[in-house]
């Protein structure tokens, strides 16, 4: 295949919107493309703990920040991001237009539906690339149709193709709408033009969401199911120098964990992470930090920099020998491992999938946004997890999360959710072997963009 299909795949400087798009990237680049993964100054600085990404090129464009930004800050000022990227894109655009390689195509982060607007000026089709869920995204949809009316009353909410839903499933935001504008704006702009797309790229699977896909494709929606994005290291052996992981924007302890790991027998640890953004309360640590010692398990937690000033003065006494805490750890290594028994997650879409991907069940933890909705497919739909009950303070105590990490990783039920883990593992293998779902679909996109 000639190598002059040029995609560009734009993505929102998060971790959790890095990691799939570049894992799609290589896969664009697997199947012959030419693809520049493209990302915006307020990481430039954190990226340099980057782990090379030799298949696909990386292009770092203005948002007018120089690698200082606060990332919460930057989802606040998404309007002035829209403002500054539009343009710096635009001239990039211009830029390649008169190299050797010129685009044919734009992937962009779901979250910049204006992206489409820069490409199309340029005579460029695109398509967004959606780092949540289908269900999560058929809620937004319904919220930008009117089907769903703000603030959100009564017990349930029913959609069609979905399980009936508690407010507790869905995003704080739908029921309390002014707890947080800019994420509401946000879920309403996202379906604003998506039909001038030529395509709807999820990084879902098909048999994982099956119902919601065959819903979207019955609305005459152009999808494409493209996960897994998790390497292929992971999942098979044909792309044998997809050795390494991504780019993170947080430096990570491999050593430490890996080696700590090797020393706990089969299934015996719990992995906790809440991810790259979310932020417990100092009581919330506390209970977290006695639940997990009263569980009497191992513990990995990853507790990032700025959170640590939040772990209990005398945490390491308490907890010596039982658990190892660092502040960022190579996610997929720490999962595929044998000695990790369950994963205690916020429930972030790429953790859910990473954890599905892999087998390992799961202690749903939900924070916010997506998270909720994650988090009843886990335990009601996909059965491989049980979910924390908060009190009335809307905190999970030491009792009830040290409950939740014995069921999983000692009780009959937990041996169950082992059991539709590994089954999940191996349909997510199968959408992104060769032929598979998934598979068929990237091949499918870049074959038509190659004949375009
Ligand atoms: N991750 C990681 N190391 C960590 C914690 C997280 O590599 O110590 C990765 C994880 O594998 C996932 C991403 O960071 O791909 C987090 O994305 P997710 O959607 O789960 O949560 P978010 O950070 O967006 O809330």
């Amino acid at each position: 295949m000639e190598r002059e299909t040029h995609i560009l795949v734009i993505t929102y400087p998060l971790q959790g919107h890095i990691n799939p798009m570049l894992q799609f990237s290589k896969r664009l680049a697997s199947k012959g493309a030419r693809v520049t993964l493209v990302t915006t100054s307020t990481i430039r600085n954190s990226m340099q703990a980057l782990q090379g990404a030799s298949s696909v090129n990386i292009e770092i464009i203005s948002d007018g920040s120089e690698g200082d930004e606060n990332l919460e800050n930057l989802i606040a000022t998404l309007d002035r991001f829209k403002v500054i990227v539009s343009q710096s894109l635009a001239e990039y655009i211009e830029k390649l237009d008169s190299s050797n390689y010129p685009p044919k195509f734009v992937v962009y982060d779901f979250v910049l539906p204006w992206a489409l607007d820069v490409a199309k000026k340029y005579g460029l089709d695109g398509a967004p690339f959606f780092t949540q869920s289908c269900a999560v995204s058929v809620i937004y949809y319904h919220l930008k149709q009117g089907t769903i009316r703000l603030p959100i009353e009564g017990p349930t909410v029913s959609l069609p193709s979905l399980p009936k839903l508690t407010i507790d499933d869905i995003s704080s935001f739908l029921s309390n709408p002014s707890s947080y504008p800019p994420l509401l704006n946000l879920a309403l702009d996202l379906f604003s033009n998506f039909l001038e797309a030529k395509w709807l790229f999820f990084s879902s699977f098909m048999d994982l969401e099956l119902e919601v896909v065959n819903w979207m494709a019955s609305q005459q929606w152009p999808i494409k199911t493209i996960g897994p994005t998790i390497p292929s290291m992971y999942l098979d052996k044909r792309l044998e120098n997809d050795k390494e992981y991504g780019l993170h924007l947080f430096k990570p302890d491999v050593d430490a964990c890996i080696k700590w790991l090797d020393t706990k027998e089969t299934h015996s640890v719990v992995y906790t992470s809440f991810g790259s953004l979310a932020s417990l309360g100092e009581e919330q640590m506390q209970e977290l930090t006695w639940g997990l010692k009263n569980s009497s398990c191992y513990f990995l937690w990853i507790v990032r920099e700025t959170e640590q000033k939040k772990l209990p003065t005398n945490f390491l006494q308490e907890t010596a020998g039982k658990g190892l805490v660092v502040s960022w750890c190579p996610q997929l290594e720490v999962l595929a491992h044998k000695a990790i028994g369950c994963f205690m997650t916020h429930c972030g879409w790429n953790s859910t999938l990473e954890a599905l991907s892999l087998g390992v069940p799961m202690v749903a933890m939900p924070q916010w946004t997506d998270q909720l909705t994650n988090a009843k497919f886990i335990v009601d739909v996909w059965k491989v997890g049980v979910r924390i009950k908060l009190d009335e303070r809307g905190i999970a105590t030491k009792e009830e999360i040290e409950l939740c990490i014995r069921e999983v990783i000692g009780g009959e039920r937990g041996k169950e959710m082992r059991g539709n883990s590994i089954r999940w593992k191996e349909l997510a293998k199968e959408a992104m072997d060769e032929g598979g779902s998934s598979d068929k679909n990237i091949e499918d996109f870049v074959a038509k963009l190659v004949c375009s």
